[in-house]
């Protein structure tokens, strides 16, 4: 396995130095800015430290992550999407799998924010299994579920399939690439380009390593607001739709500095899962949940079953504050 060696450069330090210190060797480089920092890797690594006044700090990291590792960055990171802090407490983002109503939804969205939600989520552009499913309701959903967070003044999280469509997504304050995405790299590049929030799902076939490779991808362009979420995994168990890996979410909050989603809805696949679910996710360590909740769950277009209703958003949102209290996270 290939060794890396992170530089983190004194405030206002630039690279050109180090770099010539390292040399013209047979070692690659990449510079990044991140949280206000220039950082250097190196690699392979020689396994000699590097002496050169601008380093504040450097180390050597073995592994297939780097820029998402606490392993330089021994600080957790509080990413700030329209004003919430995640990473402080756990944020619960709460809304329909799409948007796919028009009435009361201003109203809808109050409820939301009186049963516990910190964040609205609402699909517009949907990655469905079937090209003749819903797909979604496209700027127009986007609309509504701007009018949504207006109402209830909260953040707005949506999932973008296209980077080409993202001028569509002024005023959301989360973007999220959805599981068929995860290691689409040209989309996650581009879309980390735009330097808003992204919510990163791991791809369903994707290994714990693989998944935290691609914040490492939204990093190298510069963006360290990177929220990972669990969303479930294909394994040979069918008794869940997905099998939710709480076993990855509580090495993720070990060896990653960012803040850690569970979405309980995708991996229970019915309703009376899914408050479970979310709490096993709690438990083990998760900084923020994404869940799907509509107005009239058995009338959605898209995943009607596991959709819960507002009354079950609220007795969740008080289940995760007692859960709190007993596990004192
Ligand atoms: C969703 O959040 O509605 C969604 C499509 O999720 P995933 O990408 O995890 O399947
Ligand atoms: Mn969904």
């Amino acid at each position: 396995m290939v060794k890396y060696r992170v530089f983190v450069l004194k405030g206002g330090a630039d690279s050109p130095k180090l770099l010539e210190n390292l040399g013209n060797g047979t070692a690659s480089v990449k510079t990044v800015q991140l949280y206000g920092k220039t950082v250097v890797l190196s690699w392979p690594d020689s396994g000699q430290p590097v002496n050169n006044p601008d380093i504040e700090f450097q180390t050597s990291i073995d592994g297939d992550f780097i820029l998402s590792s606490m392993e330089w960055k021994m600080e957790r990171t509080i990413v700030d999407v329209g004003g919430v802090e995640v990473g402080e407490g756990v944020t619960i983002a709460a809304g329909p799998c799409s948007i796919d109503f028009t009435e009361g939804v201003e109203e809808f969205a109050k409820q939301l924010k009186h049963a516990g939600a910190n964040i609205i989520r609402g699909g517009a552009y949907k990655p469905r299994t079937s090209p003749f499913s819903f797909q979604g309701k496209g700027t127009d959903g986007l609309d509504i579920l701007r009018r949504m967070g207006d109402a209830a003044g909260l953040p707005i999280v949506s999932e973008i399939l296209d980077p080409d469509n993202i001028r569509n997504f002024n005023g959301v304050d989360l973007l999220q690439i959805g599981s068929r995405n995860a290691q689409n790299f040209q989309l996650l590049r581009k879309v980390a380009r735009d330097g808003r929030p992204i919510l990163l799902k791991r791809g369903m076939g994707n290994t714990y390593t693989e998944w935290m490779a691609t914040a490492d991808y939204v990093m190298g362009e510069g963006n360290g607001s990177v929220i990972l979420c669990e969303r479930g995994i294909r394994t040979f168990e069918n008794a869940t739709r997905f099998t939710l890996d709480v076993g990855s979410i509580a090495r993720a909050k070990n060896e990653s500095h960012l803040p850690i989603c569970a979405d309980p809805s995708h991996p229970a696949g019915r309703r009376d899962l899914v408050v479970p679910m979310a709490l096993s996710s709690v438990a083990a360590g998760a900084d923020m949940l994404l869940v799907e909740v509509h107005p009239n769950p058995d009338s959605a277009l898209s995943d009607e079953k596991q959709q819960i209703t507002v009354q079950d958003l609220e007795k969740l949102a008080n289940s995760v504050k007692s859960l709190r209290q007993a596990i004192k996270v």
